[in-house]
């Protein structure tokens, strides 16, 4: 690791436009580059800088990104303080009081920091049993690194962390720092994927490999809610990935689960955690099946008529940029007019969707509106936002929605 960049000469100073004035302001994290009005020298990747308004007042400070367009994510405002030692150890205790009583000893993985919304712009810190996984998104993390590890080390209990690097910031963490994705920094490397419980349930976490760290633990409350919902009926559990629905909608009492996926190594990976769980006489007792198929096909045309009385809809984003959000609304609508079709009367529907580009209101009424396409009265249970150790400070924060409908029987 690099030590921190000596500034070439005194504070990095910024001064921005209006409209960023006020973004800034009303809390936003983010200055992008394209709002800098005057910068009094070039910055380096990761250091400090301060932003000031148009009348030279501090706005404030943060870690500056050369390379990104995104170029100043927010750390501190108001006054201008120093980042030391001890302002980092308050930070992180800080987000770690916020979980506190969130998780009894059932429930061993979850998020201890979430970016920009618990005050580590740009960092995610999520635990599985004694392993930890430090997710970066951007290389302004690099000189910072060796100050905020041991921080981390010291205050949540661990026996290792694993360093996931977004794929936009590793070309830059290679060549500046030396670090790569899924470096061990600290204990053992895994020799198997690490287990760890949620709400009793025993998971394998794909820490070196998996999407985001290892797990998607935001939908750990959407999954609760299922089993809920779940006794004596067919469940069909499509994009299920590591099969978390499944096996709580088998807890819940299914008489059947199925699971559909297109990656037989997600496939796979269910089938492991089903047998994790298999001494609990529920998860025996209920019939499993998986289905290896595009999920916008078999809905609507390879399915064989197969009907069930619960169907979890559960996809990747499917808008990656702001451009994408027309033809992501038309593929939920296809998502959900499929599943519509193999739910019997009086079936659930939960529909979840983690595109940050399609907002609540576009896809609750997007769901709503097919299913009211179809003349059968419907009627909305609930919808659901983001769990509780995923805080969403910020309009671009919020990317977790689901919607609860139930068909007329
Ligand atoms: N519901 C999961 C998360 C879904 S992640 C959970 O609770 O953890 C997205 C999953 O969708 C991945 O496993 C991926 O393999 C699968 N996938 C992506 N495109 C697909 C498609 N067209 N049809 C079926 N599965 C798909």
């Amino acid at each position: 690791m690099k030590a921190s960049p000596r500034p070439a000469s005194g504070l990095l100073r910024l001064r921005i436009k209006p409209t960023a004035e006020t973004q800034l302001r009303r809390g936003h994290p983010w200055l992008f580059a394209a709002s800098i009005r005057e910068q009094n020298r070039d910055g380096d990747l990761g250091e400090l800088a301060a932003i000031y308004d148009r009348r030279d007042r501090f706005l404030a400070l943060g870690l500056f990104d050369p390379e990104s367009e995104l170029r100043v994510r927010v750390l501190a405002r108001g006054s201008p303080i120093p980042i030391t030692q001890s302002w980092w150890r308050e930070r992180l205790q800080e987000a770690l009081r916020r979980r506190e009583g969130l998780f009894d000893a059932a429930t061993t993985g979850f998020r201890c920091i979430h970016g920009e919304s618990d005050g580590w712009p740009g960092l995610v810190l999520d635990r599985y049993g004694q392993t930890l996984v430090l997710k970066l998104y951007t290389a302004a993390w690099g000189p910072r690194l060796s100050d905020i590890l041991p921080l981390i080390l010291e205050a949540v209990p661990s026996s290792r962390l694993v360093l996931r690097l977004s794929r936009n910031s590793l070309p830059t963490f290679r060549t500046a720092f030396k670090l790569e994705d899924a470096q061990v920094l600290s204990g053992d490397p895994p020799a198997q994927p690490p287990i760890f419980l949620e709400s009793g349930l025993r998971f394998e976490a794909d820490v070196l490999r998996g999407q985001k760290t290892g797990f998607f633990l935001d939908q750990r409350e959407n999954r609760r809610r299922v089993e809920e919902l779940s006794a004596g009926r067919d469940v069909l559990n499509v994009f299920s990935y590591t099969g978390g629905f499944s096996l709580y909608a088998a807890r819940g009492g299914a008489s059947s689960v199925m699971e559909l996926d297109i990656s037989e190594h997600a496939l796979a990976g269910a089938r492991r955690n089903f047998e994790l769980n298999g001494a609990l006489r529920p998860i025996a007792d209920c019939q499993r099946s998986q289905i290896r198929a595009d999920a916008f096909e078999w809905l609507h045309d390879a399915g064989g008529g197969r009907q069930f009385g619960l169907i979890v809809v559960d996809p990747p984003s499917l808008a990656k940029r702001a451009s994408e959000k027309p033809s992501a609304l038309a593929a939920y609508a296809r998502l959900v007019d499929g599943a519509l079709r193999r739910l019997r009367p009086g079936g659930y529907l939960v529909a979840a969707s983690c595109s940050a580009h399609v907002s609540r209101g576009e896809f609750f009424e997007t769901v709503q509106r097919v299913a009211g396409r179809g003349g059968a009265p419907f009627q909305m249970l609930q919808t659901t936002g983001h769990p509780p150790d995923h805080p969403a400070g910020f309009v671009e924060a919020e990317y977790l929605k689901c919607i609860y409908l139930r068909m007329a029987s």
